[in-house]
């Protein structure tokens, strides 16, 4: 039961769209402060609100997918936010020691070292989209259960699902149709295991 989420692509092309947007903002702030450092500070609080917006609203909706757990939207926002911190302060620390590797024997050199670190980070929009996807599903989806187990007395095991495609890595294919006893070695809180990971978990009723 309980497939991938319906529109996870659309989910995560609304994340991708939006930290590319934001990154390409941050790029702008770094290049007309270079040399001098840009808000870090505030990158780091306007990260925080996309990457909470939108994985909140994923969280969300994967919850729900899980008989309708009536609190999905409040562990939703409370997970997000907390995660979503950890996340930004991550991603703008990346950043940070991106731009101060930046060197050059010239100013043509040094502008031309700048310019690749923001293109770079334009570019880890979409990576971080697809991941992050994956965990606000997977985190979403787990509380749900949790809570379902506990009001009914139901239990589920969790059974790792690939997409067989060219998508699915030599990490994920094996894990595909295994329980927790085998992935947990690999990925203790299930997908994603690596970047980029699309896998996804069903969970199985096991006793009622
Ligand atoms: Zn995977």
């Amino acid at each position: 039961m309980m497939p991938d989420l319906p529109n996870r692509t659309e989910r995560e092309r609304q994340l991708a769209e939006a930290l590319l947007l934001q990154f390409q903002r941050q790029g702008e702030a770094i290049r007309s402060a270079w040399p001098r450092s840009p808000d870090w500070k505030g990158m780091e609080r306007d990260t925080h609100a996309t990457l909470a917006a939108v994985l909140a609203g994923t969280f969300t909706e994967a919850a729900s997918g899980m008989h309708g757990a009536p609190d999905a939207r409040r562990w939703g926002q409370a997970w997000a936010d907390g995660y979503a911190s950890i996340l930004a302060g991550e991603i703008v620390a990346t950043t940070r020691e991106d731009v101060a590797s930046v060197s050059g024997t010239s100013p043509a050199e040094e502008a031309a070292a700048l310019a690749a670190v923001i293109a770079a980070l334009a570019m880890r929009a979409e990576n971080i989209a697809v991941t992050e996807t994956t965990r606000a599903i997977t985190s979403g989806e787990r509380i749900a259960v949790e809570q379902y187990e506990m009001s009914t007395g139901t239990r589920f095991r969790p059974i790792w699902q690939t997409e067989l495609d060219a998508r699915t890595c030599d990490v994920c294919r094996p894990l595909d149709g295994t329980g927790e006893e085998v992935f947990g070695r690999v990925a203790p809180t299930g997908p994603p295991v690596h970047p980029r990971c699309r896998c996804y978990l069903e969970w199985e009723v096991i006793a009622a």
